[in-house]
């Protein structure tokens, strides 16, 4: 399978992994979008949020949980970060296995204008 971040999973591509566990790794993202910039996959290949069934639901609330434990360990629990999930074309997904950013460490433009 062509997935760019089941290669990052493999180890066939290197990468920055902050957390990992049997289910989920955490990595910074190779383009920061800001001075924290962490993506946190399932290592299941899930290509997007619309592709989540029942059975993952545990492992969503997981990559939830580890972007709470990597923004305390990267000391932004407290000024704030924000959790993304960009869901196909008009949502500007360009990897197709699901992940979410966490982005922090300086003020974030407003979302909604
Ligand atoms: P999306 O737009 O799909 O929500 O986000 C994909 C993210 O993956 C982008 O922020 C992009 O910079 C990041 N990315 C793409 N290829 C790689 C890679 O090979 N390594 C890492 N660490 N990040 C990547
Ligand atoms: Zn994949």
């Amino acid at each position: 399978m062509d997935c760019i971040f089941c290669k990052i999973i493999e180890g066939a591509i290197p990468s920055k992994i902050v957390f990992e566990n049997d289910r989920i790794v955490a990595f910074h993202d190779i383009q920061p979008a800001a001075p924290v910039h962490i993506l946190i996959i399932p290592k299941k290949h899930i290509p997007t949020m619309n592709d989540v069934a029942g059975e993952d639901d545990s492992v969503i609330a997981e990559l939830f949980a580890a972007a709470r434990q990597i923004a305390k360990e990267q000391g932004i629990a407290e000024s704030g970060y924000r959790l993304v999930n960009n869901v196909n074309k008009d949502g500007g997904q360009v990897v197709y296995h699901l992940h979410i950013h966490l982005l922090g460490g300086a003020k974030l433009s407003p979302l909604l204008g």
